[in-house]
């Protein structure tokens, strides 16, 4: 088996590198940043047993268990609030208990350790051509480019591979607007945020709060598992998000982020409960702005040697709390499906249709299950300012 180029370094593009190191697979990741900064895509995100089991089975054990230790427990019962915090249930649905919660970035800089060598970062995907020879070139925006036997788009909601197998496919907002923040986690704030997450109903306005509370605080446990990691410290916060109806005036506005997000989210609870207000005003980070999705599922195309994987393929909503766990499981089964062909078990062209028909699937479900879970946190275009049942 030649080599396989990933584009994107995201969690999917990421965990697929590690599982063709381990299979024995040539493999090299072509990122667009520079990976000197940290990409804003929310905060903390909850890897259930499947996603957990494919960073187990893939990742060398002391970075395996550098995202265990790290990771926090979600287990105790989903609380729902009014505004003014009068309980109102104690037995919200929320993640299985066997649910991790995992810090975005801490992952990220786990999975980039032990493919030294392997991530290129600065090389952003401009275009691609599959030959006669049955080779893939990539271009990138540098001049650069770079040739291998398959190439896998795993560069996202906006992927230049996506818009290459599909161009129809378009990009549109989506009905998930809102705010979300993240502040430190203190006492007064912990009471508010059981294991599985709490839901608070306002009048037109829901907000979600989610705990992110280590098991080892990252450097510190960094520095004994993989000292060579660059990982800051990180205190647990409190992850925020302010979901409201998609022609709320709030959320036809253009996003913002930093010190206007903040104003803009107290502006939206005003005469909530002073703990509400206050885990706002103490945010470090916000922003306000509305999801994007693609405006179909994914269509089947003709397999050559260029395949996609997560959020490339199946942009999901982060209200199905479910693109991690999608992409982590892409990324396992297109690396076995890779492996059989390497191994001469099968033709390549072969394991990537079967690759294919599972990724639709299991694709395109997730990304229905995420619309289908937003209706439960916001109300419908038209009713701004009722409250939700
Ligand atoms: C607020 C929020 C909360 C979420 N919560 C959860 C959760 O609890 N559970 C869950 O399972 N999922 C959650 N998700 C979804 C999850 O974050 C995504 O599904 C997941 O990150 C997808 O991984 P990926 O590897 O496909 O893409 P990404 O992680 O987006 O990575 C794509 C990479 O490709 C790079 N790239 C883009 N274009 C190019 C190019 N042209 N050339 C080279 N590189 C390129 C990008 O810079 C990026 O590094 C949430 C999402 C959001 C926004």
């Amino acid at each position: 088996m030649g080599r396989v180029l990933v584009i994107g370094a995201g969690l999917g593009g990421l965990t697929l590198a590690h599982a063709l190191v381990r299979a024995g697979i040539d493999v090299q990741v072509f990122e667009a940043d520079d990976g000197g900064g940290e990409r804003f895509q929310g905060y903390r995100i909850g890897l259930g047993p499947l996603a957990m089991e494919a960073l187990r089975a893939n990742l060398p054990p002391r970075l395996y268990e550098l995202a265990e230790v790290t990771s926090g427990s979600l287990t105790g019962p989903g609380m729902l609030f009014d505004e003014r915090l009068t309980p109102l249930s104690r037995d919200l649905e929320g993640p299985s208990a066997e649910t991790r919660a995992v810090d975005r970035q801490v992952l990220r800089r786990i999975l980039l350790g032990g493919l030294e060598g392997r991530v290129a970062h600065g090389r952003r995907l401009t275009g691609l051509a599959e030959a006669a020879d049955g080779t893939v070139t990539a271009r990138f925006a540098d001049g650069t480019q770079a040739t291998g036997e398959v190439l896998v788009g795993a560069d996202g909601g906006n992927s230049v591979v996506r818009r290459h197998l599909a161009p129809e496919v378009k990009l549109v907002d989506s009905d998930l607007c809102g705010a979300m923040g993240r502040t430190p986690l203190t006492d007064r704030f912990l009471r508010l945020v059981s294991g599985r997450g709490t839901m608070v109903k306002g009048p037109g306005i829901t907000l979600m709060l989610g705990r992110m509370q280590f098991g080892r605080e990252p450097s510190e446990a960094a520095a004994e598992l993989a000292p060579e990691l660059d990982m800051p410290y990180r205190d647990g916060y409190v992850r925020w998000v302010l979901m409201m109806p998609p022609d709320h005036p709030a959320a036809t506005g253009p996003g913002v982020v930093g010190e206007d997000a903040r104003e803009l989210a107290l502006e939206l609870i005003d005469g909530w409960h002073p703990d509400l207000r206050e885990l706002v005003r103490r945010a470090d980070m916000s922003a306000v702005g509305r999801s994007k999705v693609h405006d179909r599922p994914m269509p089947s195309w003709p397999v050559g040697r260029i395949t996609l994987l997560g959020d490339a393929a199946h942009l999901t909503l982060a209200s199905g709390g479910n693109g991690a766990n999608t992409a982590l499981q892409d990324a396992v089964r297109l690396c076995a499906r890779l492996a059989e062909a390497g191994r001469g078990a099968r033709a390549l062209t072969s394991a990537l249709e079967e690759y294919r028909d599972d990724l639709l699937e299991r694709g395109n479900a997730a990304v229905a299950f995420g619309k289908e879970a937003l209706k439960r946190f916001v109300p419908a275009a038209g009713a701004a300012g009722t409250r939700p049942g």
